[in-house]
């Protein structure tokens, strides 16, 4: 399907009543194993947030040259631009989230939030804030587990549970591309099971997406000014490398840092980024 805004798609719609939808497809590109985006519904699926490339053709090329395809898996990403993705785990969470939204409204950034799935089931209307505003939403399970110790059967169902409540929540098809495991593990911690994580990732085609030297925001109950110190140590001035910074909003103190974290980037002349775009970059060249 062509990329098209959502007022696109109710013209495209409504052109395709008028001419019983006689006109010739929109895409060229062949069918792949990909799931499909969910068909236009008038009124309904808005272009995914984030994606300025084509998911699924990040997705093919990483596969192609990549066996166990993710990002910053290692600490740090490959690109180097001097750019930062912000990335907040474990909501949506009914007071912090949307004070980070809010945020991140007053200063035009994006960000990723990796959502659990049962919190998205108590909060869809969150989920479809953070969708509106153009953010991207990854999957970051249903229960919040260690994955470590779970079969591929396991964490299928986490997965698919999480992505089956978004879905639910927004109403409509919304294909996550990204994930990150809770604790990061099976990569730091049990990394035995690192195999089976990686075929469950392969076959879900899921990016695992961790995170570069991030402020431990959560040990900081109240003290929102030591993440903003944490942020301003973790990375030196004048650095070109791609950052994913890892912050929580389920955290009061890390919504309360955020327009300082913000600043401080702005400060150093560093361009807000979102998973996908580095993603893009590190597959196909940039
Ligand atoms: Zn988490």
């Amino acid at each position: 399907m062509r990329r098209a805004t959502a007022l696109t798609l109710l013209l495209l719609a409504v052109v395709a009543l008028v001419h019983g939808f006689s006109s010739s497809p929109a895409s060229s590109s062949p069918a792949t194993s990909l799931p499909a985006v969910a068909p236009p519904e008038i009124g309904a699926a808005p272009e995914p947030p984030g994606a300025g490339a084509d998911m699924s053709v990040v997705w093919s090329a990483a596969v192609a040259s990549d066996p166990s395809p993710g990002l910053a898996i290692s600490g740090q990403t490959t690109t180097q631009k001097g750019r930062i993705a912000l990335t907040f785990d474990d909501g949506p969470d009914p007071v912090v989230t949307p004070q980070v939204l809010d945020t991140l409204l007053a200063y035009d950034v994006e960000a990723t939030f990796f959502v659990v799935g049962r919190y998205v089931a108590q909060h869809p209307e969150i989920v479809q804030r953070i969708v509106a505003e153009g953010h991207t939403l990854g999957n970051h399970t249903y229960t919040h587990p260690d994955m470590s110790f779970m079969n591929a059967a396991q964490m299928n169902r986490e997965l698919r549970r999480t992505q089956r409540a978004v879905d639910r929540a927004l109403g409509y098809e919304h294909q996550m591309f990204v994930m990150r495991p809770p604790f990061g593990h099976p990569y730091y911690g049990g990394a035995d099971n690192l195999p089976v994580f990686e075929r469950v990732m392969r076959r879900q085609q899921l990016f695992p997406v961790l995170w570069t030297p991030s402020p431990h925001d959560y040990l900081y109950d109240g003290q929102p000014g030591r993440i903003i110190q944490d942020v301003k140590r973790e990375r030196a001035p004048g650095r070109d490398y791609d950052g994913v910074l890892l912050l929580h909003d389920t955290k009061q103190q890390s919504a309360d840092a955020l327009p300082g974290i913000i600043e401080h980037y702005l400060s150093e002349g560093l361009e807000f980024t979102g998973v996908h775009e580095l993603l893009a970059d590190k597959y196909l060249g940039g």
